[in-house]
């Protein structure tokens, strides 16, 4: 086991400029046999309190701040939505654009953490304008903050209207917080069936513009068909099937446009001056954008470990995944 390595070109035992230890952990909580400690040191520490989670549920509050008042929601009108498009195009670009900075533009720690060895491509015919930057900002910015922000309108225009109920945490301060954790957990189990699903042939063609980007960046995140978008980003619909309230709406909003802008980042973690700020990036997933037939869903919950498409990050699982990738190609079925 190590937690560091150098890229060796060929070596399949060194295929990251650098890496956590090996093989890859899932957070200690849908984990079998419990571990507590874990579990306590997980919520209290790096993966909860002092983590990303922490800057959706502040982002939901300043987008809360700024949206239009209920009565102006309860019908469908050009200005106050054009106004929440605009919201959110703002603080995702001033997030994606600010790791873009950081990472990419400015190298702001060089090469520490970074997991690929190459930079983003600037002359490819397979991206928009051949850049993949300026692709993934199109396809952010055009689609993917479009299609959130109608999902988001949609569930205003319900609320203002009283067709689905609003909780409060009046209503209970306990289920109040502890939505923020089921709408987390049901969303990423929502995502690995849809992932998969994307990855099923017919719809494929939709999944494909987001799988130009082997080597990822923060813009990669939500770089998508807007197909792919109405589908990834349907667990918004659970707003209008259960009472949450905006903040809960809004948090998971954020949790899947600028959650997969940190994903997407290319790094372990933003580090200044050799002080890790906070985890961003994860290896998991940048492994299903280099081997793809692995690791389609996200950490919080382990659907991958339980369906056989874990790829723990090592040189074995590699050789696994890859046999795998052939047998596919042969139109044979595949095997865990
Ligand atoms: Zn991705
Ligand atoms: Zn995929």
């Amino acid at each position: 086991m190590t937690d560091s390595t150098e890229f060796t070109p060929g070596d399949p035992r060194k295929p990251w400029l650098w890496h956590p230890e090996l093989p890859i952990q899932y957070p200690p909580v849908l984990v079998w046999p419990p571990r507590p400690i874990a579990f306590l040191g997980w919520l209290f520490g790096r993966g909860v309190l002092f983590s990303q989670y922490m800057l959706f549920v502040g982002l939901a509050a300043i987008a809360w701040y700024f949206t239009p008042a209920f009565e102006r929601m309860a019908s469908f009108e050009a200005g106050w939505i054009a106004e929440i498009w605009l919201r959110n195009a703002v603080l995702f670009t001033v997030v994606t654009g600010g790791l873009h900075l950081w990472f990419h533009t400015f190298r702001g720690q060089g090469d520490r953490r970074k997991y690929d060895p190459k930079p983003l491509d600037t002359h490819n015919p397979k991206f928009l304008f051949g850049n993949q930057l300026w692709d993934n900002v199109f396809w952010c910015l055009a689609s993917g903050v479009t299609v959130v922000t109608a999902y988001e309108v949609l569930i205003w225009w319900a609320w203002a209207n009283g067709y689905v109920g609003l909780f409060t945490w009046d209503d209970g301060p306990v289920w109040f917080v502890a939505l923020f954790f089921v709408l987390t957990f049901i969303q990423s189990a929502h995502f690995y069936f849809v992932h998969r699903l994307l990855h099923w042939k017919p719809l494929y063609r939709f999944h494909d513009l987001h799988h130009n980007n082997v080597n990822i960046g923060p813009w990669s995140g939500i770089a998508m068909h807007p197909v792919e978008h109405i589908i990834y980003l349907s667990s918004m619909i659970l707003h209008l099937v259960i009472a949450t309230h905006p903040l809960h709406m809004l948090y998971q909003s954020f949790f899947l446009t600028i959650g997969a802008s940190t994903g997407h980042t290319g790094y372990e973690n933003v580090d200044v001056k050799g002080r890790n700020v906070m985890n961003v990036g994860n290896l998991f997933h940048q492994l299903h954008h280099r081997y793809y037939n692995c690791n389609y869903g996200q950490m919080q919950v382990p659907l991958d470990k339980w369906f056989g498409s874990f790829h723990d990050g090592t040189a074995e699982a590699t050789t696994r995944i890859m046999k795998q990738n052939l047998r596919m190609k042969a139109g044979k079925p595949s095997v865990s």
